[in-house]
């Protein structure tokens, strides 16, 4: 249910229906908006009657919102989120370009990656330390050892990191690290882990799963924003099809479904979705003319010795030329790649 205060309601009226809220069973979640207040009061609240809170002085309205997701919903909060990060944003009319290797495997690797980037116009470095592999017999990452290249690459570079984080044993550690901890496909709905994230300090991009629908990666996310967590970015990685040309089979009808029931930001994963760097700069280019708020993007120096995804990772000169076929199209649509803030450094 949502409540919405009248414009010039006062902040003891706020309080007190924060508190029938809680009296309720349910758990408040305030959105300050420049002319009003509305209180989002999340949990079961099928035997509850609007009326116990349109009664209350200062309130202007009640109302139910229909999504089972409701924090995630645009319902909740009609306006696009926008998440400040190191010199970017996401979410806002700018797109944001996250690009890195697959995974961190060495120091020098991570560092000639994450300067060539940084060089073409990414806005934040990726790179796996805790590697979900198929086979238990695959490189599974770097551990402790890569978060601390990654930090080092922020340094050097000036780019917040993404990492994957696998369980939530690995929370405590990332945390000291990263800026974005990404939870991926395979743990869209490991729901221990998205509980303890709703109490990470840190943004979270959740990767949607190979076979979850829309409706579960918005469910997905209201566990992270029921935890007290407000920073959730959506991320289109593709979903398992009967085809078999592509690793995965690019969603695209995804992005404006999520931007038209959520207000989270939408990126999208042209390197899982298709699965050869043949087809990633395309899938880029519909991405954001679909209406995408960033993009996600593997590049490797030296792809054909990747120890992981090397056939989808673009060289840095391919991710160059990317960056500058997104630009037009964001043009076109109306949207502009954020700035990259010193670039020189990178
Ligand atoms: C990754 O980003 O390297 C990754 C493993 O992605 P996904 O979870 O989408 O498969
Ligand atoms: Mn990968």
């Amino acid at each position: 249910m949502m409540i919405i205060m009248h414009p010039g309601a006062s902040r003891q009226q706020v309080k007190d229906v924060v508190v029938c809220i809680k009296d309720q069973g349910l758990s408040p979640h305030i959105i300050e908006g420049v002319e009003r207040t509305v209180i989002g009061a999340v949990g079961d609240s099928r035997g509850i009657s609007p009326d116990v809170f349109s009664t209350l002085p200062g309130v202007e309205s009640v109302v139910r919102i229909s999504h089972p997701y409701k924090l995630a919903s645009r319902e909740f909060k009609a306006e696009d989120s926008v998440f400040p990060l190191d010199g970017f944003s996401i979410g806002g009319k700018e797109i944001a370009i996250i690009a890195g290797p697959c995974s961190v495997e060495s120091r020098d690797q991570l560092l000639e990656i994450a300067q060539a980037v940084r060089q073409a116009g990414a806005h934040a470095l990726r790179g796996g330390v805790f590697k979900p592999r198929t086979s238990p017999y695959a490189f599974q990452g770097l551990g402790e050892e890569g978060l601390e290249y990654l930090a080092e690459a922020r340094q050097l570079t000036g780019m917040p990191v993404v990492a994957e984080v696998m369980s939530v044993a690995q929370i405590e550690a990332m945390v000291k690290y990263v800026d974005i901890l990404q939870v991926g496909a395979r743990n869209m709905q490991n729901y221990p882990l998205l509980r303890a994230l709703g109490e990470a300090r840190l943004p979270v991009l959740l990767k949607r799963g190979m076979s979850a629908t829309v409706e579960e990666l918005l469910m997905s996310a209201e566990y992270i924003l029921a935890g007290g967590n407000d920073r959730v970015i959506l991320c289109e990685r593709g979903i398992r099809t009967f085809e078999t040309a592509t690793r995965n089979t690019t969603d695209i009808n995804a992005v404006p479904v999520l931007k038209s029931l959520t207000h989270l930001p939408v990126i999208l994963d042209p390197s899982h979705s298709t699965g050869y760097f043949e087809f990633v700069t395309a899938v880029a280019r519909a991405a954001v003319a679909a209406g995408a708020d960033g993009l996600i993007v593997e590049v490797h120096s030296d792809p054909a010795h990747a120890l992981s995804d090397g056939h989808q990772s673009l060289k840095p000169e391919m991710f160059s030329e990317m960056v500058r076929q997104v630009e037009a199209v964001a043009a076109a649509v109306g949207r502009c790649l954020a700035p990259v803030r010193n670039a020189a450094q990178g």
